[in-house]
């Protein structure tokens, strides 16, 4: 292969210049010709200037933008087969060989159609004369990756498609501004979000914003008089002292005999039957808008940088495939395939056969329907009579993360309507040893979905001596079966502490979970943590404004970030904001490196270069500080560029949390209350962390989770994302000598 083109195609989607930008930059460090295509298959349809090269410094300067620097649009001529017929032409004119095709099933399917009639189209060309014979030979089949961008999130073959980790962060700042502005007024709000086939958004949004109702494609509601339920269901809530009512509405909803329900008739309903004052806020095109969330910049960087890797290994005549991501791996589907599946939803969807349009969404998708539809009850299910109640505590303990609060308000809610008592200690451990326990029903958590910061409060206070007993004593004294730490590093060891100890303190021998949440993504048993993701969008944001600031001046920046000895946040904002060196305790730093940096640095801005960006973990080297970096650099700069430090600090805690931590607090904080039902009352109660691995949610029993651990610097001893560096280090580096290198980034 030596030659690739790529373009963007149908709906714009957050994240597609990040992929365009891995496209192009990692064809050109395998040696390979870029060529763009521009304005989707309008420009392969029209070639001439449509078609042109691209290098490596035209996609600097554009993972923080949305839409897409080489135009996307909708072609009809490409429908047609005449269209098609001239973009092979155009194709086989510039000896491209494969493409990168970045858009949503409608360009996929294009894309598949492209590369099925590929040979009977060069044929045809052939026997027109429009192409020679030997070019035509030198071309028997077109090479095809996919890569879905697609805010709905509505095709197989990606847990996540490009641009729907943002929508959600559009769906969510929105829904958090109607509610704090209903919530005075004791207003009714219908929000209304793309997804004509797939509820993806609406459930996602739903779940993150802590809806009262939700209506989407896949699953109408299962009655007729399903308005009854709604407003049966919302009354209920304004009963027991909701202010303000959130539904959450997909813009293909239906009932279930397939007749749309729109936003005016639930406007409607509201006021007729409830006497609410209500308002529809249709998001349309603003879920499409802004800057892309850290997760969609660095997924589709990744994805990018994959599809050109194995369109380079792929063999000739290799059918097209699309790349994905499930949980932190990387996956590759025949497009077909993923074609296939996601028609079969529609299919499913307009055949009104409901069930199995769940089934093919998947597990987690079902999943969290079955969540959403707990959370949004009013009240909970009355406990069964004779069933046993069990009683939990839930704590927060370690660093403040955004999320905790999401998590505990999951796991109570969830844990409540199963009929158990649950329990909120104050403080960490505290609370635990003072006797700051107290019960916590339904109500106790409403709001707390999407607030940042904890609220039963939490520190890093680690137990010893005497506070066992105090501990043992309590957990007694309130008749705990089961406890579920919701936290980070200090809650990981004091979960921990209490198992091993559970033999000289009987009250100890309990089920103990542990829910990950830390801003520092250094939890054993899970690759993600609930905080990271959060932490990971405000350094995003502050360095993309940190960016901007430089503009007119020549200046490198080297900024500081949080992460404890996990560079996880460094590597990951360093990712996202196209940084060209990241420090890492893991990696360590040495003089040579510093030396090597200098020498980049000078030749770089001597050459034009305007802007250097530098990101550091806060313990990377404890004698190469990051006041220690700036001075190095700035002495050895002269005259030639400038340096400034930024220590980005607690900005990285605080915060709401984003949207993807929401959700998965909430997945989490469900699998932790059906672990404990099963653990508790068992002869030999087991404990565990729970967590994300490759993509399924799984326990790591207390036993395993020592060994995980890295005890004396606070990380997990194998950490998956270190295997990404290597693709940051390619894609920020400076442009390969034979092109201008003004702008590196
Ligand atoms: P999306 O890719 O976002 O789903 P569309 O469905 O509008 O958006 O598709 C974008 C473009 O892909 C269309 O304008 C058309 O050029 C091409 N395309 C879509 N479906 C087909 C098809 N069945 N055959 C050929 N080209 C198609």
């Amino acid at each position: 292969m030596k030659r690739i083109a790529v373009l963007t195609s149908g709906g714009d989607a957050q994240g597609m210049n990040a992929a365009v930008r891995a496209v192009v930059r990692t064809a050109l460090d395998h040696g390979l010709d870029v060529f763009a295509i521009y304005e989707g298959y309008q420009g392969m349809v029209d070639g001439g200037d449509a078609i042109r090269p691209i290098r490596w410094n035209d996609v600097g300067g554009i993972l923080h933008k949305g839409g897409t620097i080489i135009g996307s649009a909708r072609s009809a001529e490409f429908r047609e087969r005449s269209g098609r017929l001239k973009a092979v032409r155009n194709l086989l004119l510039h000896k491209i060989e494969g493409i990168v095709v970045i858009g949503g099933d409608g360009s996929l399917t294009g894309a598949n159609i492209l590369y099925e009639e590929w040979p009977e189209l060069v044929a045809e060309l052939v026997a027109d004369g429009r192409i020679g014979a030997t070019t035509a030979a030198q071309f028997p089949s077109l090479a095809v990756a996919g890569i879905i961008g697609s805010i709905d999130n509505d095709m197989f073959g990606s847990d996540v498609t490009t641009g729907a980790d943002t929508a959600l962060h559009r769906i969510v700042e929105a829904t958090d501004a109607i509610t704090s502005t209903a919530a005075s007024h004791q207003r009714s709000f219908v929000v209304e979000v793309m997804g004509r086939h797939c509820g993806y958004l609406a459930l996602m949004g739903a779940l993150a914003a802590g809806a009262d109702w939700v209506l989407i494609p896949e699953s109408p509601p299962d009655v007729d008089d399903w308005a009854e339920t709604m407003c049966r269901l919302l009354r209920k809530g304004r009963e027991t002292g909701r202010r303000d009512t959130l539904v959450v509405i997909a813009e293909g909803a239906q009932d279930r005999h397939g007749n749309p329900i729109t936003s005016e008739q639930i406007k409607r309903i509201l006021e007729e039957r409830l006497g609410e004052d209500t308002r529809i806020t249709v998001l349309g095109h603003v879920q499409r808008g802004g800057a892309p969330s850290a997760f969609d910049r660095n997924l589709s960087t990744l994805l990018g940088s994959a599809a050109v890797v194995e369109l380079i290994s792929a063999e000739t005549g290799t059918p097209p495939f699309v790349m994905g991501m499930r949980g932190n791996k990387l996956t590759r589907t025949p497009l077909a395939e993923a074609l296939r599946v996601t028609n079969a939803v529609t299919t499913a969807i307009v055949a009104q056969n409901y069930d199995e349009a769940l089934r093919l969404r998947g597990k987690s998708f079902q999943e969290s329907f079955r969540t959403v539809r707990t959370l949004v009850r009013a009240l909970p299910h009355p406990p069964t009579p004779g069933q046993r109640r069990m009683r939990i505590a839930v704590l927060n303990a370690g660093g403040p993360a955004p999320g905790m609060n999401t998590a505990v308000r999951a796991a109570v809610r969830l844990a409540v309507d199963k009929g158990h008592i649950v329990l909120g200690i104050r403080n960490g451990f505290h609370g635990l040893i003072e006797d700051d326990i107290s019960e916590m029903d339904w109500m106790s958590v409403s709001g707390w979905a999407t607030r940042g910061g904890s609220e039963l409060g939490t520190n890093r206070y680690l137990p010893h001596g005497s506070d066992y007993y105090a501990m043992a004593r309590n957990l007694e004294k309130y008749a705990i079966d089961g406890i579920l730490m919701i936290g980070g590093w200090t809650g990981y060891r004091g979960g921990l502490e209490l198992h091993r100890q559970r033999h000289t303190f009987p009250a100890f021998d309990i089920p103990i979970v542990c829910l990950p949440v830390s801003i520092n993504n250094n939890l054993p048993g899970a690759e993600l943590s609930v905080g990271a993701d959060t932490a990971l969008n405000s350094i995003v944001s502050a360095v993309d404004k940190i960016k901007r600031s430089a503009v007119a001046s020549r200046r490198a920046f080297v900024v500081e970030v949080m992460g404890n000895y996990c560079g996880y946040l460094a590597l990951m904002s360093a990712l996202a904001t196209g940084a060209e060196r990241v420090y890492l305790h893991e990696e360590g730093v040495t003089l040579a490196d510093l030396e090597a940096d200098v020498r980049q640095l000078v030749d770089g801005f001597s050459k034009g270069k305007r802007l250097g960006l530098m990101i550091r973990n806060e313990y990377a080297n404890p004698v190469y500080t990051t006041g220690f970096m700036r001075a190095l650099f700035e002495e050895e700069g002269g005259d030639l560029f400038d340096v400034r430090e930024s220590i980005l600090g607690h900005l990285q805690q605080g915060g709401d949390p984003s949207p993807f931590d929401r959700i998965l607090a909430t997945r989490l904080a469900s699998q932790c209350v059906d672990y404990l039902e099963k653990q508790i009352g068992q002869p030999e109660p087991r404990s565990a962390c729970v967590g994300q691995v490759q993509g399924e949610l799984l326990f790591t029993e207390m036993e395993d989770i020592a060994r995980l651990m890295d005890m004396d610097v606070h990380r997990p001893k194998r950490q998956w994302w270190l295997d990404i560096r290597p693709i940051a280090r390619v894609l920020a580096k400076p442009a390969p000598q034979t092109q201008s290198t003004n702008n590196s980034e």
